[in-house]
């Protein structure tokens, strides 16, 4: 199976019960050719549109990237067209796709879920000879799938007629708009039969999609899988590079430069939480912990003192923070890069809520770039550099836990309230007496230095080293599929 569409399973496993192809009204011959081809469940997406389209609804479906909105149109269609012949030159179907390689990927779909269906299809893509898609389209096609461009241009010399179409997809609309297709397709849309079924799909929908949508649709059927956080504007992201050594000493920069209201700090380890509250209490801060080995009235009294304030930094481990409903945090620490990328999303999660504008800054060192790439791949997001590069600075020195006393000031110091509640009274002039022996070594120049192999990211799900579930894993809203009339 491919990453992104692992990752997507992740994102939604837990959050939504996968339904069984067999239960959403296909063929057998379909069902056949979908188990052959080892596909065990329908994502959310596909379990919310098919049943839609096999009904013959007008379909909105939004999703991210990855999450399987292609057989959520061709396995529907499949069945739709198995009755019914093709005439010559009189497509009965076309599906639109924005560039060459997604309208072959959409071609490949329907030779690999129609192999017990004899359907016909032709693909008009530019760069390619016509020759041969020209007689397809001669003879007739129960299928066609075009780039916009492509198909207009054999439209207007004669050799389509759109007018036995019925079937009409728009796929990755917004990526549509973006290379400026629209026109086209407006264009398009107007020389098929006004009754046909249309089936849009997008990651996102901005405004001259939902237009395109309007004008287009009839009565459409909303399916959104609902955009996890990372996707989510009012957060902004950051990776801040560091090395392993000046992890804390990286964070308390930041800190201190982020005008921080309340936080949360993700580690990927109970004792890392353990030793990062510590410290942090050791540099004045009001931190708490909460991690897999306190039991619950604790974590319920640690939580209890950062709602009242009493705290404004609570340094956790994922297990321990799941389901934990704290509005208004201004920020989110990833003190460890997740290993997982789903647990990313639901730590950034945690911030940006209810219309307010979150941070969420993951520290990262050379060993995390297999787990930021994971991430990225997840939510389709690049996410920026801090200050567009690696505060070199930080990298460089030594960690000051063991030599300064005040925290250096950030760059970008701002003042506030927060702010205030958060920045240290005191702090101690010895090093940390907890702290791993690697922390308070000289310093050496980092390429001496191999990531050590207890950083490493264990195979199984860090459940195993965080506890049991223990009833603190409430659900997380944001994850389910939802469907809706329009
Ligand atoms: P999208 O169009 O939403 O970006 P795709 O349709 O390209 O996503 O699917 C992403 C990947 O997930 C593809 O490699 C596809 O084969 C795989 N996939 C889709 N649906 C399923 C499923 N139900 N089970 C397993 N893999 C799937
Ligand atoms: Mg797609």
């Amino acid at each position: 199976r491919p990453p992104a569409w692992e990752a997507g399973r992740q994102l939604f496993s837990g959050h939504d019960d996968l339904m069984k192809f067999a239960d959403i009204g296909l063929s057998d011959e379909l069902l056949r050719a979908i188990d052959e081809s080892g596909y065990n469940e329908a994502t959310p997406i596909q379990a919310g549109v098919i049943p839609s389209v096999l009904m013959m609804r007008d379909i909105i479906g939004i999703a991210q990237t990855g999450t399987g909105k292609t057989a959520s149109f061709v396995l529907p269609m499949i069945d739709i067209l198995a009755h019914g012949r093709a005439r010559a030159l009189m497509p009965r179907s076309l599906i639109l796709a924005p560039t060459r390689e997604l309208a072959a990927q959409v071609a490949e779909n329907f030779e690999k879920y129609g192999k017990y269906h004899k359907l016909s299809m032709a693909l008009l893509i530019g760069g390619v000879q016509m020759g041969d898609q020209v007689k397809a389209l001669e003879k007739g096609v129960d299928v066609l799938i075009a780039t916009p461009g492509r198909l207009m241009d054999l439209f207007e010399r004669g050799k389509i007629l759109l007018t036995g179409c019925n079937l009409l997809v728009i796929d990755e609309a917004d990526r549509m708009l973006d290379m400026g297709f629209i026109p086209d397709i407006e264009n398009i849309c107007t020389k098929l039969p006004a009754t046909r079924q249309t089936l849009l799909f997008s990651a996102t929908m901005p405004a001259p999609i939902k237009r395109l949508a309007d004008k287009f649709l009839s009565n459409p059927k909303t399916i959104e899988v609902a955009r996890p956080a990372s996707r989510n504007e009012n957060i902004e992201q950051f990776l801040v590079k560091t090395s392993e050594r000046s992890k804390r000493d990286t964070l308390r920069s930041l800190i201190e430069a982020e005008d921080i209201h309340t936080a949360i700090i993700f580690c990927n380890r109970k004792t890392t939480v353990r030793e990062l509250a510590k410290s942090l209490q050791r540099y004045g801060y009001k931190a708490g912990e909460i991690q897999g080995d306190m039991d619950q009235s604790s974590r319920t009294a640690e939580l209890d003192r950062f709602k009242a304030g009493t705290i404004n930094i609570l340094v956790a481990s994922d297990v321990a923070a799941r389901g934990l409903d704290v509005k208004g945090v201004s920020h989110v620490f990833n003190f460890d890069a997740p290993w997982h990328p789903d647990d990313y999303v639901h730590r950034i999660g945690r911030t940006g809520r209810a219309g307010a504008q979150g941070r969420a800054f993951t520290l990262v060192t050379s060993s995390d770039d297999e787990a930021i790439d994971n991430i990225q791949k997840l939510t389709g997001y690049k996410i920026p550099i801090h200050g567009g590069g690696a505060p070199a600075a930080d990298v460089a020195k030594p960690d000051r836990d063991a030599e300064e006393g005040e925290p250096q000031r950030g760059r970008s110091a701002r003042g506030g309230r927060g702010k205030a509640a958060a920045k240290p009274e005191k702090a101690p002039a010895r090093p940390a007496p907890a702290a791993p022996a690697a922390e308070a070594q000289p310093a050496k120049p980092r390429e001496d230095r191999k990531p050590r192999n207890d950083r490493k990211p264990a195979p199984a799900r860090q459940n195993d080293l965080d506890g049991p579930d223990d009833g603190w894993n409430g659900p997380m809203p944001g994850f389910l599929s939802v469907g809706f009339d329009n």
